[in-house]
């Protein structure tokens, strides 16, 4: 059963970039420095911020990442604050190293996943995206994990670098013991935003990383379905709207909240290679920003859809004859579900 998931009104999602350092430097990542700062930020501030979002809703779903988050020695120390405090599920999103030995100090049932990344089914493509050694790292820390309870999903940014890889994926993942698959595609924004650099010395394109649209519609739902069979649930995003589809921007209909460690925060993630974010946290309170911000944006109509993607990635759109788009692209943050058994427990996970 393939479903798109509507925007929750009734629940919030905070992805909170606990820290920007990395230990992989890998080519599409959207950590931009100039923008969300180089904090580690301190536990005490974790939690002074982790409280101030799950007082908003009792309905939170929180989402640790970075950076790499479990480069933070008190990641752990995050994750108990969260429970008791009451967030609804709580997920790590990993490159798979697992630092600071993050496996032994968290219990199993007090995270819903611990979400890893991997973009490519095999070492060369993942490798030459993520980093050398990346891939045998990534895939023994999803066995680590799944040998000791934790439940597993894998994210795969999907761009022309890997596409030809993807479906190759549902063994992979079935084989790992992956519960949940997301299907990411490839935003044009830090790294992938930077000014063309023409090939790079191993022949990696730098630019034109996004997929056309006839591409993408029959190769994702069709790989979503090949791992449903194998009973993981697939999430992808919609990004091309169909003709009688209605377009819905999230920052209007959704509550999402996206907080980079130097306290900016963010409800639209195409926004976040510029100083857009409508919110800002200041002596660990959350405050509205001055104008002109992204919820300046939010409201704007037109033909296209989306207006960041307009604006920062519209290499994903097409044109007719006379000059009008030939679809509208979604927002973002609009996914598509695809649910092994109707009967099967059904977790709702959001990602970026
Ligand atoms: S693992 Fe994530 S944060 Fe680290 S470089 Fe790669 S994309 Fe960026
Ligand atoms: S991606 Fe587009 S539609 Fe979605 S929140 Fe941002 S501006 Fe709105």
């Amino acid at each position: 059963m393939t479903e798109t998931v509507a925007f929750s009104k009734h629940s919030t999602n905070v992805f909170f970039h606990i820290l920007t350092p990395c230990n992989l430097s890998c080519r599409h990542c959207y950590i931009n420095p100039a923008q969300h700062g180089n904090v580690i930020l301190p536990i005490e501030t974790i939690t002074s911020w982790l409280k101030v979002f799950v007082n908003k809703t009792n309905h939170a779903n929180l989402i640790l990442l970075g950076g790499e988050p479990t480069l933070h020695p008190q990641l752990s120390e995050a994750v108990k604050a969260a429970r008791r405090m009451g967030y609804k599920s709580i997920t790590i999103d990993t490159n798979g190293y697992l630092f600071h030995d993050i496996l032994n100090k968290i219990n199993p049932h007090d995270l819903d996943f611990l979400s890893f990344s991997l973009d490519g089914a095999t070492p060369q493509t993942n490798d030459r995206i993520r980093g050398k050694g990346c891939f045998e790292r990534c895939t023994e820390g999803i066995e680590q994990a799944v040998r000791r309870g934790f439940h597993t999903s894998l994210i795969f940014t999907v761009s022309r670098a890997n596409i030809h890889e993807l479906h190759l994926m549902p063994p992979l993942l079935k084989r790992l013991g992956i519960e949940r698959f997301f299907i990411q595609v490839i935003g044009i924004r830090g790294k992938s935003a930077a000014p063309d650099l023409g090939t790079a010395t191993d022949g990696f394109q730098t630019e034109g990383l996004q997929v056309d649209r006839d591409v993408w519609l029959s190769l994702i739902p069709a790989v979503a379905r090949e791992a449903a069979a194998l009973g993981i649930t697939v999430t992808y995003p919609t990004v091309f709207l169909k003709n009688d589809d209605r377009f819905e921007c999230a920052g209007l209909v959704a509550d999402n909240y996206f907080i980079f460690p130097n306290g900016r925060v963010y409800r639209c993630p195409l926004c976040e290679d510029y100083p857009l974010h409508s919110l800002e946290m200041t002596d660990n309170r959350l405050s509205p920003t001055g104008k002109i911000n992204e919820q300046d944006l939010f409201s704007l109509t037109i033909p296209e859809g989306c207006v960041m993607n307009k604006l920062v990635q519209s290499g994903n759109l097409t044109y007719g004859p006379d000059g009008a788009p030939e679809y509208q692209i979604a927002c973002c943050l609009l996914k598509e579900e695809v649910i092994p058994f109707l009967n099967q427990m059904y977790y709702n996970i959001p990602i970026i």
